[in-house]
């Protein structure tokens, strides 16, 4: 008797819990097929600047953001060095450019400026070309207010200038780390200064040796490249001692040298 009076709640209640199940099962479905449709096939956000070769299929990119190619089409490199002035690497690096009748284009720290003002000079004297690379180094400058970002851009150009004796010009500007954001690329754009990626890391700055950098370099360079290197930051004989290897390399693979573009 007991089991004809509990059957019926039971069953009703087995019904409701699949029938709940199933709208569940339904619900989840369409879920995912509007979700399929409402967002397009867009590729990963790319994981910061520390990549290697860039893609020749990739989409042009949008008006202020960072160029990562030379400024001239065809088999040419442009040569990159940042966090200098230094007193001891910068004119080392200056000999072997000279030495092998390339350019390079120097991303230089506004503090580091002051010091070794001289050297600005050099460079410019050189023909090479001189790059903004805040007056802090600060690697977390996106999450700064606007005016601390236009302060820690602008001083460092004026810097520059200082250390030049005139209105020397700095067309490019690379954020520290390559850590960007809209705020900087606009900040950049505004002042006139082209905001400037890479599209090829030697990864000196990890002091892998200099064969390990002649390595990375050899592999991922590419027409049109932008390469990252070193003359300040830190201990750069590895980046000396790859560069002297490199630039015959890059001669004898029928590279020339020329600027970023603007
Ligand atoms: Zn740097």
């Amino acid at each position: 008797m007991r089991y004809q009076v509990l059957r019926p709640p039971y069953c009703y209640r087995w019904a409701a819990l699949i029938s709940a199940v199933l709208v569940t099962i339904s619900l989840i479905i369409s879920l995912s097929w509007s979700g399929a449709e409402g967002t397009p096939a867009t590729p990963p956000p790319e994981a910061g600047q520390q990549i290697g070769a860039a893609t020749t299929s990739s989409p042009p990119p949008a008006p202020g953001a960072p160029v990562r190619t030379t400024a001239r089409p065809g088999r040419f490199v442009a040569l990159t060095f940042d966090d200098g002035p230094d007193p001891a690497y910068t004119p080392q690096v200056l000999d072997l450019l000279a030495r092998h009748g390339a350019v390079a284009t120097f991303c230089m720290v506004g503090a580091q400026v002051r010091r070794h003002p001289e050297l600005v000079e050099l460079v410019v004297e050189r023909g090479m070309r001189l790059c903004d690379h805040t007056v802090s180094h600060d690697e977390e400058l996106a999450k700064r207010n606007e005016a601390r970002i236009s302060a820690d851009i602008t001083g460092a150009r004026a810097d520059l200038r200082l250390a030049a004796d005139g209105d020397v010009p700095v067309p490019y500007f690379r954020a520290p780390g390559g850590n960007w954001s809209d705020t900087i690329t606009a900040i950049a754009s505004r002042e006139g200064m082209t905001s400037l990626g890479w599209s090829v890391d030697s990864r000196d700055w990890t002091l892998p040796g200099a064969p390990a950098i002649v390595a990375t370099v050899q592999q991922a360079v590419h027409p049109g490249a932008v390469i990252l290197l070193h003359d300040g930051g830190g201990q750069r004989r590895q980046t000396v001692t790859a560069l002297a290897e490199l630039l015959p390399w890059l001669i004898a693979q029928g590279y020339q040298f020329d600027f970023p573009a603007t």
